[in-house]
């Protein structure tokens, strides 16, 4: 959640690059494993004899028959090389037994400060925003490393502390990110209250925080939206959401947003968050409008 009260800190926290390694993958199917693979040359394999005896080729009759019938392979758009995405979990498992470190004043930007991080919202159920946003955030580097992208996390599990929202903040501008997109779930608790917004920095510190940030966003509420999620009828416009209070945005030198996905008091919107598919196709829509950003 985010208000613009005390109440939501964007948190923060060195995390290296590898931590993302250290996530257990989650099932998600090669791009080798598709039938052409078994045609194409082995690339690790260092004799080209080698790889012949291993794999034949048919005649030639038969080679050209073979391939001007085989069935037509839907390749997604490669996405240009040398992309990196900074996902930014909101939140932390470990922050709500851990008051004093995360409630130390730190800088926000704009000459403010925020405290380091909060606990987040949860729904009804008691189901936790940490949890949602670490689980999606997973989901969304499983599908972007799958496409080839370099995907780094600000945090390396879901059962630490912070990081503070000016590290987070930072992880995306040592990674040189081509996008930052943190990930969130509202808890207002005004009747009626649902629906998706994209926050960005406004106005912009920087150049990236400018046109590319607001691109960014643009394309990632397109994809929410493409994937049936409806716009918020309670923050900002058409599913956008100029912001100049969010640290994270603030300090960010990279195109920067933040996603808060739906509303965790909403019953409805409570039950998609809450199940498994739900955060799949939350995944799936962010993960949409990411690729449309990386080109
Ligand atoms: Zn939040």
């Amino acid at each position: 959640m985010l208000t613009r009260s005390a109440a939501y800190r964007w948190g923060i926290m060195a995390v290296a690059s590898t931590l993302a390694v250290l996530v257990p993958a989650c099932g998600q199917a090669p791009v080798s494993g598709s039938p052409v693979a078994a045609v194409l040359p082995v690339s690790g394999v260092p004799s080209t004899t080698t790889t012949t005896s291993v794999a034949p080729p048919p005649p030639p009759s038969t080679t050209s028959s073979a391939s001007s019938s085989k069935p037509p392979v839907t390749q997604a758009k490669p996405v240009p090389a040398g992309r990196v995405v900074v996902l930014d979990p909101g939140h932390n498992g470990g922050n709500g037994s851990h008051p004093a470190e995360i409630n130390r004043q730190v800088p926000a930007g704009r000459g403010k400060t925020k405290a380091c991080n909060t606990t987040g919202t949860t729904t009804n159920a008691g189901y936790s925003e940490h949890a949602f946003t670490w689980d999606v955030s997973v989901r969304v580097r499983d599908l972007l490393s799958a496409r080839g992208v370099r995907v780094v996390l600000t945090r390396p599990n879901d059962s630490g502390v912070g990081p503070c929202v000016n590290e987070r903040a930072a992880i995306g501008n040592r990674e040189n990110a081509t996008a930052v997109v943190s990930i969130h779930a509202d808890g207002s608790t005004s009747a009626g209250a649902h629906g998706f917004h994209v926050a960005y920095s406004s106005p912009a510190l920087n150049a990236a925080q400018g046109e590319p940030s607001l691109r960014l966003a643009r394309v990632v509420r397109d994809g929410m939206r493409a994937a049936g999620f409806v716009t918020s009828n309670y923050i900002g416009s058409d599913g956008l959401s100029p912001r100049n209070d969010l640290a994270g945005l603030n300090l960010s030198e990279r195109p920067s947003v933040l996603v808060e996905c739906g509303n965790m008091r909403d019953a409805t919107e409570a039950a998609t968050l809450s199940s498994a598919d739900g955060r799949q196709r939350y995944a799936k829509a962010i993960t949409d409008g990411i690729l449309a950003y990386l080109g």
